[in-house]
């Protein structure tokens, strides 16, 4: 015991050392492979849920029966949680292989400066045919030196700054933003780019000057849901965007958050696709950032449901969305909602989930179901209004049925099909908690049930999200 002790003292000084030593003489003075002390077999990489040795042999494109030898393994199927295993055949890699999302606005080159990852090492983990190739919500394998302290970034570098500039400025040192970031010099910064300095706080990333910060509340973005961007900036001026031609409007209550909400449409094909982001001043001048985002997969399922021949009609069902595209793609900029959405009704029994892909009378699932319904499971038929909003619609449609729509502002709507009548009429302001009116089985509808939707610019959404989260 004692002798441990002593020898953990021993350890720890030389640690102390060694760290005062590349403090002093920069990192460049040791090779990367002395850092580690399981270079020698190839970098380590953490078991992490859902992990198999199949699913982590194709990720590192290696054999599992490789990795089992590298490790001692006997039983494939023995593999724990937290388990550290040697990933070998990836030559001259080195460290521990974590994985991240990458964020909106990061470069290749950024998440190399970052982690003080080589792009090349990356580029061969990832498997990318160039460094131009990264798409924001794409999980990147990084190999990171666990020894050295992880970088977070500091400042988006102005248009024409010098590292001399941008030093006065920070009070950081040039020779240090330079090794932080493996530049050789100031004409290796691009305007726009991110620099980080080393601290262990790590700060939201901005690839716009003049913007302190850009987030998603979902990377990768999913089928059929909300999408959410903040963006945090006290310069005047104002925001607007698209994502994939769609356009992104902008709000703000306090001139400094900046929110804009999007529908992601349930039979988006999943893949990448552009969000520009621009920022134009008050002089007029604009600065633009455009990257491509992941779009994943809702993973909804199919369902046969069968009603009268009628409520199939394609003209019929173009009409009423024709009718009611008017009333969804007005915009009201102030927000009438606080919080989270209740339920529309007293015990909330559900019948069938957004999204899942429909087949009316066998008729090939070609359609979708845009809301979520609840059935009756008490005597109690009473709809609520799920938070405060103004009646924009009251009124029978052919396949809606006796159908409501409340403006929740900000382009958020919300919808209540297949009513038998009505508590609220247009133009009324409605709480949340109000009655609007009661369960029925009016328009296309294979019995009593409440169809309940929620509409972003025309685009319905998952509302089970609105009903278990907060939005902004
Ligand atoms: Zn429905």
């Amino acid at each position: 015991m004692r002798f441990l002790m002593e020898s953990n003292k021993n350890y720890l000084k030389y640690i102390a050392i060694v760290i005062l030593f590349v403090l002093f003489f920069g990192p460049s003075t040791f090779p990367a492979s002395a850092s580690g002390q399981y270079q020698e077999d190839g970098p380590v990489y953490i078991v992490q849920p859902g992990d198999t040795l199949n699913t982590i042999a194709l990720r590192f494109g290696v054999s599992s029966e490789d990795i089992q030898s590298a490790n001692g393994i006997t039983d494939p199927n023995a593999i724990n949680i937290n388990q550290q295993l040697i990933i070998p055949g990836l030559e001259g890699i080195t460290g521990l292989l974590t994985s991240e999302v990458l964020q909106y606005g990061t470069s290749l080159l950024g998440l190399s400066r970052q982690y003080g990852s080589k792009a090349a090492d990356l580029i061969y983990l990832n498997k990318l045919s160039s460094p131009s190739e990264t798409i924001a919500g794409q999980t990147f394998i990084i190999p990171i030196d666990e020894t050295k302290p992880t970088k977070s970034s500091a400042h988006t570098a102005a248009l024409r700054e010098t590292i001399l500039e941008y030093a006065i400025r920070t009070g950081i040192s040039q020779w240090e933003t330079l090794s932080n970031n493996q530049l050789s010099g100031s004409w290796d910064i691009l305007p726009g780019e991110e620099l980080f300095i080393t601290s262990e706080i790590s700060g939201n990333q901005s690839p716009i000057p003049n913007v302190s910060a850009i987030s998603f509340n979902n990377l990768p973005i999913i089928q059929g849901e909300t999408l959410e961007l903040e963006i945090i900036s006290s310069t005047p001026g104002q925001f607007s965007g698209t994502f994939n031609d769609k356009v992104l409007n902008f709000f703000t209550e306090d001139g400094e958050t900046y929110y804009s909400f999007l529908g992601i449409h349930a039979l988006e094909e999943p893949g990448a696709y552009p969000l520009k982001i621009m920022l134009t001043s008050e002089d007029g001048s604009a600065d633009v950032f455009e990257q491509l985002v992941l779009l994943e997969t809702g993973g909804y399922g199919n369902e046969w449901v069968n009603v009268p021949e009628d409520y199939l009609d394609e003209t019929v069902i173009q009409k009423e969305d024709e009718y009611l595209s008017p009333i969804l793609n007005q915009f009201t900029p102030e927000r009438y909602w606080d919080g989270r959405f209740q339920y529309p009704v007293n015990e909330p029994c559900i019948n069938s989930q957004f999204g899942q892909r429909r087949d009316y009378n066998n008729g090939g699932l070609f359609f979708y179901h845009t809301g979520m319904d609840f059935g009756v499971c008490t005597p109690n038929l009473n709809i609520y209004a799920p938070a405060a909003g103004k009646v924009v619609l009251a009124e029978e449609l052919t396949i809606k049925g006796k159908a409501i729509m409340i403006d929740h502002g900000w382009g958020v709507f919300s919808g209540y099909w297949h009513m038998s009548e009505f508590n609220v009429s247009v133009g009324d302001f409605v709480e949340s908690g109000d009655l609007l009116g009661q369960i029925g089985n009016t328009g296309r509808s294979a019995g009593p049930h409440l169809h309940f939707e929620i509409d972003i610019t025309g685009t319905p959404v998952n509302p089970m999200t609105w009903l278990s989260q907060e939005f902004p």
